[in-house]
């Protein structure tokens, strides 16, 4: 069969792909490995308590804000419930609890109560995140494309911490939202810092009925503009002429399906080896595939009975003295005394007297290498062990700091083979592939490929988070309808 574009993966950003060209009468097909739509924006049940897989908050999502105006310019509206305004964010630091508020201005008074001593450095900081982003077009969509300058793709989180900050207990502190795109601050590009952060700072949400009703809402669009939308669609390899351009794919059924531009919505590495021999550059093909993942996760589901009140609608995370060292060094899994960072998210949308709690550590595949080869539910006894060890560690590091998660009816987890066998995502890495300065736009995997015709997108190719994914699908996609037309339209969105 013959289509003008294929997307491949039905995660936010192949959603947003398909949902663009087929408003603009492209025939598309959209494929998806598994049975649901959706990737890290599923929903899942435990006894009838819901779960977001992945997307728990969003930022910018108020009436006329730029995760709202690309929705608008999508036709999706969601109903979203503000969380909470005075402190989104619980910090348990080791100097006591600190609750961080919307609003760049307050958020800079937050900080400064807790630490006078840096008031200056911390209002300059402030002031820098709002900088970077306006340099960044397709997320501040104000003024025009070419006037903006570059954000920095070298400038580290730790070099403008180092310039603004003294006291070493404040700028680990600061570095938070790494817990949000898991890259140590001396890696992290303070661009991507900054767009996170600023996002939430405008203004944090959770979604209604969860990520799942954008997915929803999207499907229907790209059916109902005569694009096909295929579940249990998994593609194992691509098709590629004498010229060097995609022609086609194939799928595990062993069907052919034919495009002449092919959108590439998954791991970029796993694209790399769906190319036949030689259809790319060697140093392409090797610089990809030697491209590190980003970290992975732990996550527990809890079931909790109990009227969770002041602690709804904020994200509680639990940071003690060498948090940072202990998440990206991975130490503490051999040192059982050991504390390390755990990240409880209660966005509080559980109707009745169940509310599901979901316990969140950043951590690396390696201690799971041992069971690389098995499926879900065939793990055995070893990995079921290491398993129920380090997500009981994440427990009694939850009761310590004195999270509400007692009293607990059930409990269930996921480890990075979960999210690996989950998303398709190299190492079950939970944003991607790792968006440290030294893999960030042409040092990295971006949209363009040297195969003709085969894009790539998703949150590996640009930032992580909802909005990453949104805006990595955007820019792929305006290869075809143009970034000054896309922008122009998003700006009067
Ligand atoms: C635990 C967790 C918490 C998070 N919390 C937040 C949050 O609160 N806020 C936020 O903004 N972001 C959050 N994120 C990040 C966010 O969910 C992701 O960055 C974003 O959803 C990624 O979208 P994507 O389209 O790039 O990729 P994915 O969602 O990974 O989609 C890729 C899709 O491709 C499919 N696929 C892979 N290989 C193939 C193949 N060969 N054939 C066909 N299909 C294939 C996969 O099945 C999947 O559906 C979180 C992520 C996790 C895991």
């Amino acid at each position: 069969m013959t289509f003008d574009a294929l997307i491949i993966g039905a995660g936010i950003s192949g959603l947003v792909a398909a949902r663009l060209l087929s408003r603009e009468g492209l025939r598309v097909a959209l494929l998806e490995q598994h049975q649901a739509l959706g990737g890290y924006l599923q929903r899942f049940s435990i006894r009838a308590t819901p779960f977001d897989a992945g997307v728990h908050y969003v930022g910018a999502l108020g009436e006329g804000q730029i995760l709202h105006r690309y929705l608008r310019h999508l036709g999706v509206t969601l109903r979203a419930r503000p969380m909470r305004p005075d402190g989104f964010e619980a910090l348990y630091l080791p100097s006591g609890r600190l609750d961080l508020p919307w609003g760049h201005q307050a958020y800079a008074r937050a900080w400064i109560a807790r630490f006078p001593h840096e008031a200056e450095g911390l209002r300059r900081y402030v002031e820098a995140i709002e900088a970077e982003v306006a340099r960044f077009p397709m997320y501040s969509l104000e003024g025009s494309l070419s006037e903006r300058g570059q954000p920095s793709t070298t400038r580290t989180l730790a070099s403008v911490l180092d310039g603004l900050i003294s006291d070493p207990a404040l700028k680990e502190a600061l570095a938070y939202p790494a817990l949000l795109y898991f890259v140590h601050p001396r890696q992290a590009p303070f661009t991507l810092h900054a767009f996170v952060l600023d996002s939430y700072l405008r203004g944090a949400y959770t979604l209604d009925g969860g990520g799942v009703t954008l997915v929803e809402a999207l499907a229907g669009q790209i059916r109902a503009a005569g694009g096909r939308v295929e579940v249990g669609a998994e593609v194992v390899s691509l098709e590629v002429d004498t010229a060097r351009r995609v022609e086609g794919l194939r799928l595990a059924d062993g069907r052919r399906l034919r495009a002449p531009l092919i959108i590439a919505a998954l791991d970029p590495k796993r694209v790399v080896r769906m190319l036949p021999p030689g259809a790319a550059r060697p140093a392409y093909t090797r610089r990809v595939l030697g491209l590190t993942e980003g970290l992975s996760a732990l996550s527990g589901y809890l079931r909790v009975e109990a009227d969770l009140g002041d602690a709804l609608g904020r994200n509680h995370h639990v940071l003690p003295r060498g948090w940072l060292d202990a998440l990206f060094g991975g130490g503490w899994l051999d040192d059982p005394r050991a504390t390390f960072p755990v990240t409880a998210l209660l966005p509080g949308y559980a109707e009745g007297l169940i509310q599901p709690v979901h316990l969140f550590t950043g951590i690396s595949a390696a201690p799971f290498a041992a069971f690389e080869g098995t499926r879900t539910g065939r793990r055995g006894e070893g990995y079921r062990r290491l398993k129920h060890k380090l997500l009981q560690r994440q427990l009694d590091a939850a009761r310590a700091a004195g999270l509400p998660v007692d009293p607990l009816r059930s409990s269930h987890g996921a480890t990075p083979l979960t999210y690996r066998d989950y998303s398709g995502n190299s190492g079950g890495a939970v944003y991607g592939l790792r968006h440290g300065v030294d893999q960030i736009g042409g040092r990295g995997a971006s949209a363009r490929t040297p195969v003709g015709g085969l894009r790539l997108t998703g949150h590996s190719t640009l930032f992580p988070g909802l909005l990453g994914a949104i805006i990595s699908a955007y820019y792929t996609c305006a290869e075809v309808l143009g970034l000054e037309r896309l922008y122009g339209e998003l700006r009067r969105a």
